[in-house]
């Protein structure tokens, strides 16, 4: 392995800057690091070179921890934004800088900067000045002098920023010519993901200081595991459907799905991502080639040339609705045809149309929706206010639902309900709604506090464990806050969760989640431990797996709920899990029986 940082993180005294990214990148690898401005892109590629300290966490550089090291001596070239030559001094000294600091003598200096003018095509140019140069060619420069000391990795900070398109294009493809020739590991930081797509190797989408998903482009674009990724990467509709054993069912059909998270079955509500590419069209139902989800108006036509772009509305149902707007009667889908399709099916504003869809994908998120259950709308608004759920809305880009408690039916359980306490700890009310077949409660304690730490609680041979850590993963992944994982050791006994354990929860929360997670252990009572964590009230959010609905956790977080009360506790049901393996198993042997 090339790179390998492991649980790194910066904070500045505005908050978390880089929040526990861990990743390898392998030898001669080009990784992009793709994210929005602000998302700590810089601040992490900066901690590689050793430009900015770390506060937690480890830099590999090619097996050899770097952490503590200087910037000097961990073999890293670095080209900004802004050209950073100097413009007082020909491109012979600017490429010459780093070898002349280094002590290296004069002969072997030009001969490896007629090397390196040559690799960037400005051969001859050693004695103009940066000034004379244009933007694309400063930057090439900037890549040599970079490159002169014969570093291992090679780190780009938006190198293509401040240059016009045309010129960006070029620039692309000979910064990609390059690495490739010199065949060395590199890191290319840009907020543009036409450019992440045609260059990199594999893609690493950050936002707000978490490296959210890795994967190579074309993976991530047609699997991505969150909404932000779905949306960020191009233009995606968020649907609500419902899982079958195998399938989903979007309008009046089934479509098989690809992915599957472990700890979702079916009945539970799906998150959809469907690309309007994937959108198929049809005046009648059998001309579709797929089946049919439903009848949809045409309500906007925008001809681009090569493509048209079509908004079509589709009325809501309980099989199908937007996943940003669960309540809406109707929704917006957007869909995308060829021209050829266009020549063949001409059609206009206010037109019936018969829509299906060619692919879809299933995002592994257990928050499907947030479910408010609140008796008047002043209830309603008071829980939909709350820090908890107006932060968790906003970055998952859901409207809450209302939902009254005293209506007969599923709504309440589907997604993640929210309820807040009508006594300081009676917890029938969630308990209830876990006990009909919710797989998790969101118990609001602290409406106006914000959590700055999520303590997940998990016994790691539970049965709660995949459907906790799934949940705990979408909380972390939507909202700014630190996540530790408490683990019971029994000192005395040497009983308890034993550390092989730990490791392989870690690798789970990892691999299947995209979660790492620092753990923490414990002795004696876990209301102790919480209360250690949590100098005063409504610090924490609380995610604790439950095996059974009458265990010993119970009885601690009632504890807790009484005397040191979180902000927020979710609690997630073992049966949902217990009843996934169920069907995993009986789909597993129906289709044994069906071969
Ligand atoms: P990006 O490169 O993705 O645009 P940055 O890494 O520059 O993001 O910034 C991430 C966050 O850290 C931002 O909120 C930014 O304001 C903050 N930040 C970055 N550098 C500093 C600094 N030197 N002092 C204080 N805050 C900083
Ligand atoms: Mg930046």
């Amino acid at each position: 392995m090339s790179i390998s940082l492991e649980q790194v993180s910066k904070s500045y005294d505005g908050g978390a800057a880089v929040s526990d990214v861990t990743v390898d990148i392998g030898d001669g690898e080009l990784f992009v690091l793709l994210g929005p401005s602000g998302s700590g892109k810089s601040t992490l590629l900066r901690a590689i070179a050793g430009l900015t300290t770390i506060d937690h966490g480890r830099i590999v550089l090619h097996g050899r921890d770097v952490s503590n090291v200087n910037a000097r001596e961990r073999e890293v070239g670095f080209v900004f934004q802004n050209y950073a030559l100097f413009r007082h001094m020909t491109l012979a000294d600017n490429i010459e800088f780093a070898l002349c600091a280094r002590h290296v003598p004069a002969a072997r200096r030009r001969k490896r900067r007629q090397e390196l003018l040559k690799l960037v095509s400005l051969e001859g140019y050693d004695h103009r000045y940066p000034t004379e140069l244009s933007g694309g060619q400063q930057q090439r420069v900037a890549v040599a002098r970079a490159l002169a000391h014969e570093p291992r990795v090679l780190l780009l900070d938006e190198p293509f920023g401040a240059l016009d398109a045309k010129i960006r294009e070029e620039l692309r493809r000979a910064i990609r010519d390059i690495q490739r020739t010199v065949g060395i590991t590199t890191i290319l930081v840009t907020h543009d993901q036409e450019e992440a797509f045609s260059m990199a190797d594999r893609i690493g989408v950050m936002d707000r200081g978490r490296l959210q998903e890795v994967g190579e482009p074309r993976a991530l674009y047609r699997q991505p595991a969150t909404r932000f990724v779905a949306t960020f990467l191009g233009a995606a509709n968020l649907l609500l459907g419902n899982y079958g054993y195998s399938d989903v069912r979007l309008g009046d059909s089934w479509f098989p799905v690809q992915r599957w998270s472990r700890s979702l079955c079916s009945g539970d509500e799906a998150t959809i991502v469907v690309r309007p590419e994937d959108v198929e069209i049809a005046e009648q139902e059998d001309s579709l080639s797929v089946p049919a989800a439903g009848i949809a108006e045409v309500a906007e036509l925008q001809f681009v040339g090569s493509i048209e772009r079509l908004r079509l509305t589709l009325p809501a149902s309980a099989t199908l609705a937007s996943a940003l707007r669960p309540d809406a009667d109707s929704f917006l889908l957007e869909a995308a045809r060829t021209a050829r399709a266009v020549e063949e099916l001409p059609l206009t504003a206010g037109q019936k149309v018969w829509v299906g869809f060619k692919g879809m994908h299933a995002l592994p998120t257990p928050i499907s929706s947030l479910r408010l259950l609140a008796r008047t709308s002043e209830a309603f608004e008071e829980l939909a206010n709350s820090v908890l759920v107006r932060e968790l809305a906003e970055r998952m880009r859901i409207a809450p639902v209302r939902i009254d408690p005293g209506a007969p039916g599923t709504a309440a359980l589907r997604g993640m309900p929210v309820v807040s306490l009508r006594q300081a700890d009676d917890l029938s009310e969630p308990l209830g709604l876990l006990d009909e077949g919710a797989r998790q409660v969101l118990v609001l304690l602290h409406a106006g506090q914000r959590a700055e730490r999520m303590l997940i609680l998990v016994e790691p041979s539970a049965t709660a464990r995949d459907a906790t850590l799934a949940a705990a993963a979408s909380l972390a992944r939507h909202l700014t806050i630190d996540v530790t994982m408490l683990v019971h050791v029994d000192k005395k006994s040497g009983r308890g969760t034993r550390y092989r354990e730990l490791l392989d929860l870690r690798n789970t929360s990892l691999r299947s989640h995209g979660l790492d997670i620092r753990t923490e252990t414990y002795h004696g009572s876990l209301r102790d431990a919480v209360a250690a964590r949590q100098s005063s009230p409504g610090q924490v959010l609380l995610v604790a797996g439950l095996a059974s609905l009458d265990g010993r956790l119970l009885g601690s977080l009632k504890e807790i709920v009484r005397e040191t009360p979180p902000a927020g506790l979710v609690l997630v049901s073992g049966r949902a899990e217990r009843e996934a393996r169920k069907q995993a198993t009986m789909s597993r042997q129906y289709i044994a029986l069906a071969r």
